[in-house]
């Protein structure tokens, strides 16, 4: 099996100027998951290049890119927003971040690669088309599909995003987009406060736009029943050609950004199950991006937990019944998205 990587130095270079949670030493964590996981060593690692203007400009404005890179120099340090610093390595890290996203997205497309992780900083979900949010400059991993689509690689593409908080800039980049369906799962109420079941898509994207939006206290159970009846169906019904995924693991439950209840096995129970229906649809055209996640210990027991979900390795499902909080939710998501699926629920 080809794993591709996406990792560079030049990640550790975005430093906040005081403790943030988003620190360097997150990138230590997946590293050395990758490599307890016996993924590192055997992998294809692919040196990050920076994206061009054009490559970001298929989901930002090209007005905003324009500011960023006047403000984010490569010699100064400030912040975009309260929550989302730079440094004189941020410019370089931020666009290398997104190159190699791209790059491991057309490698795992063309099956030149089984799948691919891309261990990157700064994150990206939240990176609107128009403005930096909650830690994120440029959203990596909806310009990797942006490329795939305008390069016309792909006509049809999933994004499913477990990161706790809801992602935003995702969201709104390919809201009216028939093309993309983006699945999250996610904390709510809470940072950025959007991601209602009823925020649905527009136009041609109706119903392509689905929010599961947990209150706290959600573990593995919930989240198996959410894939179970929501997430797996969908995946089946839309058949996506790739199947890229917002990898946040800040729904851990010794995770302090949230409140969810996820254990480190929940992990590979969701990885297991997006492999193998991305087996079924997709000939098993599966990607990874790292979003958030800031327990380190967590963080690098989740990254082995997903490389053994890449595995064929015996997987028990979660046991126990949901709880009807949680199973409302999703019964509501159900209930919003239904009538644009034709009867597939
Ligand atoms: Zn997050």
């Amino acid at each position: 099996m080809t794993v591709g990587i996406v990792y560079d130095s030049i990640f550790k270079k975005h430093v906040a100027r005081f403790d943030h949670p988003e620190c360097p030493e997150r990138l230590d964590a997946v590293v050395n998951g990758l490599k307890r996981a016996g993924v590192w060593e055997e992998a294809t690692h692919i040196v990050p290049v920076e994206a061009t203007v054009m490559e970001l400009c298929t989901v930002h404005e090209a007005l905003y890119v324009e500011r960023l890179l006047q403000t984010v120099d490569g010699s100064r340090r400030g912040n975009l927003d309260p929550d989302t610093f730079f440094s004189a390595g941020s410019r370089d890290a931020a666009l290398r971040a997104a190159g190699g996203a791209i790059e491991m997205a057309k490698r795992v497309h063309d099956r030149e690669l089984d799948w691919g992780f891309a261990a990157v900083r700064p994150p990206g979900h939240h990176a609107e088309s128009n403005r930096a949010c909650g830690f994120c400059m440029l959203n990596n991993i909806a310009i990797a599909a942006g490329v795939l689509l305008e390069q016309k690689m792909a006509a049809r593409l999933a994004i499913v995003d477990w990161d706790v908080h809801h992602g935003n800039g995702t969201q709104q980049q390919f809201y009216s987009n028939p093309d993309v369906l983006y699945i999250s799962i996610h904390q709510w109420p809470h940072f950025p406060g959007s991601g209602l079941s009823t925020e649905m898509g527009t136009g041609e994207g109706v119903g392509k736009n689905v929010n599961v939006p947990f209150p706290p206290g959600m573990g593995d159970v919930e989240y198996a029943d959410a894939f179970e009846r929501l997430v797996l169906p969908l995946l089946h019904a839309f058949r996506p050609e790739h199947i890229l995924v917002s990898a946040g693991f800040d729904a851990h439950r010794l995770d302090f950004l949230s409140g969810m209840r996820l254990s480190t096995e929940a992990y590979q129970y969701m990885t297991r199950q997006l492999k193998e229906v991305a087996q079924r649809v997709c000939d098993g055209r599966i990607s990874f991006y790292l979003e958030g996640g800031y327990q380190l210990n967590a963080l690098s027991d989740a990254i082995v937990a997903l490389c053994d979900g890449m595995r064929a390795l015996p997987l028990a499902s979660p046991q126990g019944t949901p709880s009807s909080t949680g199973k409302k939710i999703v019964d509501d998501t159900i209930g919003a998205i239904s009538a644009s699926w034709g009867g597939i629920f």
